[in-house]
């Protein structure tokens, strides 16, 4: 299906934030978005297993891996990819809404879902957000004590894959406080 998520002045931006697990997405654009009660930020579906501090319908839709792939074949998804061996995907019909009402919409997606996202909706803004150095970012990724050991290894190593392609996004913006990278989010939002 096509997707004409194009922004205009009567729609609202699509702003797709990918970091490194750690980096602090969850922190800035829950800031953001108390700055900027305008913005709405997309609920993803996974097949992961729910942590510690998820909330069916409001951190993700959790689903089995059987109706993740019955949503992929209904072409329900803007994007979805597999992370850590499991699936995530951005609902397109909700997404088009909220543009179509003016909010600019955040999606907080991985890096293969970012390049779908640049291909099918060219002017999404993709913003990066960086840690402020490595080892700052597996401070962060254990001090949060959510992944088991193996887990935290390997998401450290998506880390590094991920730094790695920060010059493809339109913005980067390093996570070193808050309330400087969450300001910066609205002032991107509504470019
Ligand atoms: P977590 O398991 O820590 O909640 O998320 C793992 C990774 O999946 C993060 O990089 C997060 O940004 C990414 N992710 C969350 N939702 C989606 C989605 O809908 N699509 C894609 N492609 N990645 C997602």
């Amino acid at each position: 299906m096509d997707t004409d998520l194009t922004a205009t002045p009567q729609r609202g931006r699509l702003v797709v934030v990918v970091g490194p697990s750690g980096v602090g997405k969850g922190t800035v654009i829950q800031r953001a978005m108390e700055i900027d009660p305008s913005l709405w930020l997309s609920v993803s579906v996974t097949a992961r297993a729910p942590r510690t501090g998820d909330r069916d319908g409001v951190t993700y839709s959790f689903v089995s891996r059987d109706d993740f792939d019955r949503l992929v074949q209904a072409d329900a998804f803007l994007e979805w990819a597999e992370f850590s061996g499991h699936p995530y995907g951005t609902p397109r019909a909700a997404v088009e809404e909220h543009l179509a009402r003016g909010q600019s919409v955040l999606l907080e997606i991985d890096l293969a879902g970012a390049r779908q996202v640049r291909e099918r909706v060219p002017d999404a803004l993709l913003v990066f957000l960086a840690p402020p150095s490595f080892a700052e970012l597996e401070n962060r990724l254990r001090g949060r004590g959510t992944e088991s050991e193996t887990e935290i290894q390997r998401r450290l190593s998506i880390a590094h894959t991920e730094l790695d392609a920060a010059g493809e996004f339109d913005e980067v913006v390093v996570n070193t406080d808050v309330e400087d990278a969450a300001s910066r989010l609205v002032s991107l939002a509504h470019t």
